[in-house]
């Protein structure tokens, strides 16, 4: 597949999706419109959405399914697997381009998501069977075992910023361990996840994979049912907030992936160029919408002035429009309360007096009020305490902020409720090292930020103080969804 294929604007159907229960497609009493934020003319397709009856329909089928599909060995889960995987890259295209079309990410990011969606598939069968494999220990004349367990029913949750890679994290551990799902995907952008669990569903038996779409009403529904032994969720804090409520009533298990606020600390020694280039590539990419994206920059007095010139010119090359439009490297923001929001910490910091530079420039201006269009912006003088450095933007704003002590940038850099991802910057691995050391997240990534091996093998994401309980990827993402069931084996006496 093409990482650059443009596509025309040829008018394409609108997909008509239905609820998933229990193997069988149903209608929905409701229905949601889900539109191109590039061009709101552009009825992708709608969805369910789903009422707390249908949630329970689609709990219930889960829960039917869930103890034939927990007593399958690890070996018969891997090949089935490896399946969704081959079916989800032989849709890559198609599925990219609805990507594009219903959250607005430029089209390469796209065509990788996709992929690594695909991928974690098969990444599981590496540490899978390893982890099922009950540990037995002598003790006295009998035994000790250890074994691990499926939840049973695990509710999914997941938001619109890159909703194939955030479902496929969620929904390929929870299966793997053995439990059958609930997914209910953001209506911003649900078209695309639920593919994905479409495709998982054709391969798997029917209910392990249910799907429900819909907003917070489905959300909450699948929150509160008892049934839900472990309830999964990528968002945002404040719902994360009512969902821990609400889950105290039944004691459900959580696992939370939320928001982050990350440092960039630059140290006194890089090439400038060549930071700026990779800072400004992991804080403008998808608008800014991701969870793990640079959102402040630290940078030593000695060099503020060139990376505030570097920043600038590096800023502006970025064109924004349509992303199925060629030379398009921004699309939109992805809905419009993203589009108010940000447009709101612009004004406030317009009033400020800090040195705003809106920049960028715009691919086909005359289409501009047709979407969610912002243009990339920088703050070159910002300080600690502003709103820009102090919240989660999750937007294309990216402040900078000038420190004349390492020590104090350290602290800075720590002084948040999040604690997600971070990184430092120096040609000096030891040194860089060490300052790392230091940081309050769930990663610190050296001389790169957003490019990790995330999804790979080793690396466990998720974030310390409110960015998250839990972790995905690597082996303790499947971890997550079992429990232990020990078994002492004794004589009688
Ligand atoms: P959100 O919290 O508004 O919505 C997330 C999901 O929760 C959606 O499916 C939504 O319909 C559902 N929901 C809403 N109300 C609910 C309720 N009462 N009960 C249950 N479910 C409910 O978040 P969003 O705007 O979709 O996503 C943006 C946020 O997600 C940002 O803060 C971002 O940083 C965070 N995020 C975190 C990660 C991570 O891995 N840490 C990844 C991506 C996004």
């Amino acid at each position: 597949m093409s990482l650059h294929t443009v596509d025309t604007h040829a008018p394409v159907d609108p997909l008509h999706l239905m609820l998933l229960i229990g193997g069988e497609h149903r209608e929905s009493e409701r229905r949601i419109e889900v539109r191109n934020p590039a061009r709101l003319d552009d009825v992708v397709g709608s969805i369910p959405d789903a009422t707390t009856a249908e949630v329970d329909d689609a709990i219930a089928a889960a829960a039917a399914a869930a103890p034939a599909w927990g007593a399958t060995s690890a070996a018969e889960r891997i090949a089935l697997f490896a399946a969704i995987a081959d079916a989800i890259e032989s849709q890559a295209d198609d599925i990219a381009t609805l990507e594009v079309r219903e959250n607005g990410s430029a089209r390469y990011i796209a065509a990788r998501e996709v992929l690594g969606a695909a991928s974690i598939w098969r990444e599981v069968a590496d540490y899978l069977a390893e982890i099922l494999t009950p540990k037995d220990y002598p003790s006295g004349d009998g035994f000790v075992r250890v074994e691990r367990r499926p939840f049973g029913v695990v509710g999914c949750i997941v938001p619109w910023n890159a909703p194939l890679i955030l479902t496929a994290n969620k929904i390929a551990p929870a299966l793997a361990a053995g439990n059958a799902i609930v997914l209910k995907p953001s209506p911003f952008s649900p078209l695309g996840a639920s593919r994905i669990a479409e495709i998982a569903a054709s391969i798997l038996p029917p209910g392990v994979v249910n799907i429900v779409n819909g907003g917070g009403e489905a959300g909450a529904a699948i929150v509160a049912h008892r049934e839900i032994r472990k309830l999964s969720f990528t968002g945002g804090g404040v719902t994360a907030q009512h969902i821990m409520r609400q889950a105290a009533d039944t004691l459900t298990a959580v696992h939370f992936e939320l928001g982050g606020n990350d440092p960039a600390i630059v140290l006194d020694d890089v090439d400038v160029r060549a930071t700026v280039d990779r800072i400004v590539d992991s804080a403008f990419r998808r608008s800014g919408q991701v969870c793990f994206a640079v959102k402040r920059v630290y940078v030593p007095r000695a060099l503020a002035a060139e990376f505030r010139d570097e920043l600038v010119a590096r800023v502006d090359a970025i064109t924004v429009g349509d992303p199925l439009e060629p030379g398009v490297t921004m699309g939109p923001m992805n809905n419009q309360g993203q589009l108010e929001r940000i447009r709101g910490l612009l004004e406030r910091l317009e009033g400020s007096g800090r040195d705003v530079r809106v920049l960028g420039s715009r691919v086909s201006p005359e289409t501009w009020g047709d979407g969610y269009f912002i243009q990339p912006a920088v703050v070159l003088d910002a300080q600690q305490g502003d709103e820009i450095v102090a919240t989660e933007q999750f937007g294309p704003i990216l402040p900078i902020v000038v420190y004349d002590d390492l020590e104090q940038a350290i602290s800075w850099a720590n002084d948040t409720e999040f604690g997600l991802c971070s990184s430092v910057w120096s040609p000096n691995r030891e040194r860089a090292i060490q300052v790392a050391d230091r940081i309050e997240a769930g990663m610190t990534i050296i001389n790169s930020h957003l490019f990790t091996r995330v999804g790979m093998k080793e690396i466990p994401f998720g974030g310390w103080k409110q960015s998250g309980i839990g972790w995905e990827a690597s082996p303790y993402g499947i971890e997550e969804y079992l429990q232990f069931h020990s078994l002492d084996v004794q004589s009688m006496p």
